[in-house]
């Protein structure tokens, strides 16, 4: 199977998932993680109609944007202060933001590029010490700080689920979706506009995210791996 047989699968099983759960498959982003793999892989996935891609590495977005401008590119990796001016100009959504100093260091460097840069708020819903992000009861906080940089806006929230038991990450998920509906309804109406994006679900796991609310899953190994 190559990448398109992989695509289609994932497209046709996520269209049952979304029909189950009663939601529309049209609210539902699939982005194809192409931090494994090379421009030859990515160029596979575009002319098997995938256009939304998430990078890790600022190396990775960098050289594969430039190499497929017109795709939409996307950072899900660790943010390093001095790496920021290397992801800004090529991230149309960042995912992984929780801390305060990157918001200043994004809006500065934005500014400097007369961009507003989008972004998710990263959160450690699950709590586990492995996992980076905002504990819940710290994020509304973070929202008050991104609201008030002009060259930032918030668009939603992102997660990763503890690997393995079913309920904890069903549970993960609801919590994200639910902590996203608290912090919408204390917004002004203009942000609250804005803010509608949910970022979670893996390969292993997107089912669960989506009957939960995603608004966008990442899949890697499921779309460019044969092993998965
Ligand atoms: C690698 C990665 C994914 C994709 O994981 P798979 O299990 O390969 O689908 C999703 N989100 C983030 C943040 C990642 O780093």
């Amino acid at each position: 199977m190559g990448f398109s047989e992989r695509y289609e699968a994932t497209l046709a099983d996520l269209s049952k998932c979304c029909q189950a759960c009663g939601r529309s498959v049209g609210h539902v982003r699939v982005m194809a993680v192409s931090k494994t793999v090379g421009p030859d892989a990515v160029e596979e996935a575009v002319k098997a109609g995938a256009h939304l891609f998430g990078e890790n590495r600022p190396e990775g977005i960098m050289q594969k944007s430039q190499l497929f401008p017109q795709e939409e590119w996307h950072f899900i990796g660790n943010i390093q202060s001095r790496r920021i001016a290397d992801i800004v100009p090529h991230a149309a959504l960042i995912h992984s933001l929780y801390q305060e100093s990157h918001a200043c260091k994004i809006n500065d460097v934005a500014a400097r590029l007369g961009k507003v840069q989008d972004v998710l708020l990263e959160v450690n819903v699950s709590g586990e010490e492995s996992k980076s992000g905002l504990a819940p009861d710290q994020v509304k906080d973070m929202v008050l700080l991104v609201g008030s940089l002009p060259n930032v806006r918030l668009r939603g929230l992102m997660t990763m689920a503890p690997q393995g038991d079913r309920s904890a990450v069903v549970s993960t998920f609801e919590g994200l979706a639910r902590l996203h509906a608290e912090l919408k309804a204390g917004l002004d109406v203009e942000s609250a506009a804005c803010f509608n994006e949910l970022s979670m679900g893996m390969s292993e796991d997107w089912p669960e995210a989506v009957a939960a609310g995603a608004t966008i899953i990442r899949i890697g190994r499921a779309l460019f791996s044969d092993e998965f």
